[in-house]
């Protein structure tokens, strides 16, 4: 028997990306998720006899920019055709697709997982519109339609089988989805559908050149299942290897509560879909013009700018990517290094406070207002020693975060928060701190460093707050070693 290490995981995926246009690919309906049912259906999407299908211009340019992003050949002359199947949710009968014409092909894109760097390569990507969504109620002996996603655009992004683990799938999804959310082609919103994926897997013996036979499994809609679904899928196909059991191409689906995979039905034939030319679309012709001013337009990608901030802002990886990944923060941030030399301190407002309230209020910067400049303000007060970074994370910003406008330098001094002590001052409260604590700065010197917090706690009382923990922290440490 072939031992377990032996084995070669063989995968390829196969990512649906809902784009984010204002109305459906081919018609005035609109998009955005969460409606009641059955609102956002005209005729052309449930594609009632004598309705014509119009061509979404912005979905055009949405896909044209994750082509070029991903490194891939832009089609010009693109044609359309019909994939035919009957299912209650697809009232037409037929998907609109592009299926041996895709409009992008032969791109790449580059993965890393923590430990190594892969290129995956991309085969193509393609336009087409999704289909209705079938409600099923358990133990109700009837299911509901909803139309409202029939006619939806979407890309479906399909690799080339260069993935090889569960870690790499998780690291080519988690970087799509930022990619996608950073050019505004998706959302990447996994729980509510816009990014979708199957997962095409294969096993074979280290060194044999062909592949395995491939077990497809649909529609994952989270990382993490994707995951496990690899995860179980390849130690289900080894061990059936293993066996000298023969193994079917299927497609399968995961029970997200056991995270086992269990068969759907065994692959189709192409010709089941009886695949012909859309009828009533003209050819769409791309110009160089067209991909020429997207190009122009496209913002830096986030690896450019995570290796900008290190080499020429000496930011960590861990800080670069944070920032990088975020088309809003990343020019925050160069806004921002434009009124404060430490680049250090703009970083660590940025993935801190900033962050966590964008985040913590589901909100994008753009919405909530806050500028470059009264944050640069307070690094510059908090670097002068005249206000504490407690008193400017914790009260202050919170502020500028309800009032982008408001001026600062007022709102500090009504407060009354800038720090009073002098440096006189704040060595004499240093002084009288350790003077009550004799025993403790023996222990202290003993090795105890521990209790340095409860001497910088003292002086914090004594002083209401108003010193910068950090600066007294240091004052006491050369009071102590002298
Ligand atoms: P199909 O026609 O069955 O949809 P495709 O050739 O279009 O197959 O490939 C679909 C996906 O499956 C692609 O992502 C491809 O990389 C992947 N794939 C193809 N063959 C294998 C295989 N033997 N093992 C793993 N993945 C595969
Ligand atoms: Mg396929």
């Amino acid at each position: 028997m072939v031992e377990r290490s032996q084995y070669e995981v063989v995968i390829g995926l196969e990512v649906h990306a809902q784009l984010q246009t204002r109305t459906k690919l081919f018609c005035s309906d609109t998009t955005p998720f969460g409606n009641e049912p059955n609102t956002q259906v005209s005729a052309i999407s449930l594609g009632h006899p004598g309705t014509l299908p119009r061509m979404n211009k912005e979905a055009i340019s949405l896909a044209i920019t994750l082509g070029l992003a991903t490194h891939c050949t832009i089609l010009q002359q693109n044609y359309f055709v019909r994939k035919n199947y009957f299912y209650p949710d697809l009232p037409k009968g037929y998907q609109i697709s592009q299926h041996t014409t895709p409009i992008c092909r032969s791109g790449f894109m580059e993965i890393n997982t923590g430990t190594t760097t892969t290129k995956v390569r991309i085969n193509r990507i393609h336009l087409e519109e999704d289909a209705g969504k079938s409600i099923h109620v358990e133990e109700s002996p009837v299911s509901y339609i909803d139309c409202n996603r029939a006619g939806m655009p979407l890309l479906e992004i399909v690799t080339e089988p260069d993935i090889r683990s569960a870690e790499e799938a998780f690291a080519f999804v988690t970087s799509l989805r930022k990619l996608v959310r950073y050019l505004g082609v998706c959302d990447g919103n996994m729980e509510k559908g816009s990014l979708r994926c199957d997962v095409n897997i294969s096993v074979r013996v280290h060194g044999d050149p062909r592949l395995g036979t491939k077990v497809e499994i649909k529609n994952l809609n989270s990382i993490r299942f994707i995951k496990k679904a690899v995860e179980h899928e390849s130690a289900r196909l080894i061990a059936m290897h293993q066996k000298g059991e023969t193994i079917l191409q299927q497609t399968r689906g995961l029970d997200e509560v056991t995270f086992t995979t269990y068969p759907i039905r065994t692959k189709e034939d192409e010709d089941d879909y009886r695949y012909f030319p859309e009828p009533d679309l003209p050819p769409l012709y791309i110009t160089e013009d067209l991909m020429k001013g997207i190009q122009q337009n496209m913002p830096a990608l986030p690896t450019e700018v995570a290796g900008i901030l290190m080499n020429e802002y000496g930011l960590s990886p861990y800080d670069a990517s944070q920032i990088s990944e975020d088309a809003e923060l990343s020019y925050f941030f160069f806004e921002l290094v434009k009124q404060t030399k430490n680049h250090k301190a703009a970083a660590n407002w940025i993935i801190g406070p900033l962050q966590q309230f964008l985040s913590g209020h589901d909100i994008s910067l753009a919405e909530c207002g806050i500028q470059p400049a009264p944050v640069a303000a307070l690094i510059q007060l908090i670097e002068e020693g005249k206000i504490s970074y407690a008193m400017a994370s914790q009260k202050v910003f919170p502020e500028l975060t309800q009032h982008p406008a408001m001026d600062i330098v007022t709102f500090i001094k009504e407060h009354d928060l800038y720090m009073e002590a002098s440096e006189g001052e704040m060595d004499r409260m240093v002084e009288q701190a350790l003077h009550t604590h004799a025993q403790k700065i023996a222990a202290y010197k003993k090795g105890k460093k521990g209790l340095l917090g409860v001497f910088v706690g003292e002086v914090m009382k004594l002083s209401r707050g108003k010193v910068d923990a950090q600066l007294i922290t240091k004052k006491i440490i050369e009071k102590l070693n002298t």
